[in-house]
């Protein structure tokens, strides 16, 4: 069981029903219980449920230089948008709904021809604000940068690393992307 108070992305498990029961903001498969939204995970201990609470509170502006936790909505020939989900070591909540633009030549270190081989929509990627007017744009070339968290195309179960490649432990799809040194440890406030 992770830590209580831990910020938390869709997938991640949160605890095990031995344990809790599954309570608002999770989901529970075999008898694991895990979290649907990205948010702050509560134990309620009377009730012995698990619950992820979504982060709220004081609006944020976002500046150059902040380490961002995003979701791929869109990918297109030169750029990819990107939903923004948290901002690395600030559990407020984002004013508005922000989207950052990647460029092409911001993807990765390696010249890529196509962003989709490299991110996919859904993936939950952590990047770097390089650019905050006219309009957010970011990087994910750096080590630390690129998908921290990828999701199955076919059956949408979490992938798990296996060396450079992404594996589906559900169904047996294996995936490329540019991930993130760390990928798979969840640690979304690393950075900064
Ligand atoms: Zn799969």
């Amino acid at each position: 069981m992770i830590d209580e108070g831990r910020v938390v992305l869709p997938g991640d498990k949160v605890a095990v029903t031995e344990e809790l029961k599954a309570g608002d903001g999770t989901y529970e498969i075999n008898g694991e219980i895990f979290s649907s939204i990205v948010g702050i995970f509560r134990i309620d201990r009377k009730k012995m449920i698990a619950l992820v609470e979504p982060i709220t509170s004081v609006p944020l502006v976002i500046k150059e230089g902040d380490i961002v936790i995003c979701e791929v909505k869109q990918i297109g020939d030169a750029m990819m948008i990107c939903r923004i989900l948290h901002i690395a070591n600030k559990k407020r909540q984002i004013a508005g709904e922000k989207d950052v633009a990647i460029h092409i030549s911001n993807i990765s270190e390696e010249y890529v021809e196509n962003i989709g081989e490299k991110f996919r929509i859904g993936d939950i990627i952590r990047a770097k604000i390089i650019k905050a007017e006219p309009v957010l744009q970011a990087t994910a070339k750096e080590k630390e940068f690129g998908v921290i968290k990828a999701y199955c195309t076919n059956c949408r179960n979490p992938l798990i690393r296996k060396n450079n490649l992404l594996e589906c432990r559900v169904c047996g799809s294996v995936e490329k992307r540019k991930i993130a040194d760390d990928y798979g440890e969840g640690d979304i406030d690393r950075g900064d």
